[in-house]
């Protein structure tokens, strides 16, 4: 199918918006603010992004969208949004009266699992696993080529649920593994460990240093002992719980995205830790960087969008 979808990214800050003419393909032609606090300006800023760069295009072209927080399959009510202008709607339905087009909606996580799994790093792979290693850790799942949306459009979430280590020991020494608080209500999540703020989180118990995460494995490829103490128990803490996930979905491919995954050496480090922890033996690399780091959202929505109309 090719004709035309318009593709929109819907982040916390701004609407990315981009016509997608061919599958996997999505020209990015605006960016607005995001109206967060009003329904009524965020359809507002809709509209006009498709006034502004659908004139070629026919009535009732459809829009595809990404967007942070769950969309639940069900009732496509959004869950876990950033955008208080999104509470209590349904976002395609409500949007696809208002702007008179089929809309459709899902997670980043779950666009980015099949923008690779369509056109990116992880094509002609059947059970394909995205993790996104952003601020906190997220995922997806794409089984032949289709998007695995579970129950309440909860999938791949393997950032909630407890870390099962209380000690970690690295170059012979015993270190307690920082049990915290998760914006989801339980203790001890991965998410608060395992994305960029957790390996600040971690340098911060390990050596009271305020440090950004580029600056850890900056560190840390340079050989700096602190950081690469740190970057080791990140490993650690990361490796465990994505061998569990590997071992319950047998993955060909997972592909990672999110701030982290842009450094290649410990994406690189994360596989080879990780493939010495799993039942089956993977001779290649298994979990590489994403293609698609910074539009993951866009292209994921136009495979999407020409899934559903
Ligand atoms: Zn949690």
């Amino acid at each position: 199918m090719n004709s035309a979808v318009f593709c929109a990214d819907i982040g916390g800050s701004f609407i990315k918006f981009g016509v997608s003419r061919r599958s996997g393909e999505v020209e990015e032609c605006g960016k607005v603010p995001t109206p967060v606090a009003s329904w009524q300006e965020f359809v507002g800023a809709m509209q006009y992004l498709i006034d502004t760069y659908g004139t070629d295009l026919p009535a009732g072209t459809p829009l595809a969208i990404s967007t942070a927080g769950l969309v639940s399959p069900q009732t496509g009510e959004m869950l876990a949004t950033n955008i208080p202008a999104f509470t209590g709607h349904s976002l395609a339905n409500d949007l696809s009266v208002a702007l008179e087009r089929p809309v459709t909606a899902a997670n980043d996580a779950d666009c980015f699992a099949l923008a690779e799994a369509h056109a990116g790093n992880a094509q002609h792979h059947s059970v394909v696993a995205a993790i996104i290693l952003g601020t906190g850790v997220g995922g997806g799942l794409v089984i032949n080529g289709q998007l695995v949306r579970g129950h309440g459009g909860v999938t791949g979430e393997w950032g909630h649920g407890a870390i099962t280590r209380t000690e970690l020991t690295l170059a012979g020494k015993h270190y307690a593994v920082p049990r915290l608080r998760c914006g989801c209500g339980q203790t001890g999540c991965l998410d608060m460990l395992g994305g960029a703020r957790g390996m600040e989180r971690l340098h911060q118990h390990f050596h009271h240093q305020e440090n950004t995460s580029l600056d850890i494995v900056t560190g840390w490829l340079k050989g700096h002992p602190d950081c690469a103490l740190t970057v080791n128990a990140w490993l650690e803490l990361v490796a465990e719980p994505l061998a569990l996930l590997i071992n319950i979905l047998g993955p060909s491919r997972i592909v990672a995205g999110g701030g982290l995954a842009s450094a290649k050496e410990l994406i690189a480090a994360l596989d080879e830790k990780v493939r010495g922890g799993v039942l089956h033996t993977y001779t290649e690399p298994l979990l590489i960087p994403g293609k698609f780091l910074t539009d993951g959202g866009l292209v994921g929505a136009s495979v999407l969008g020409r899934m559903q109309s």
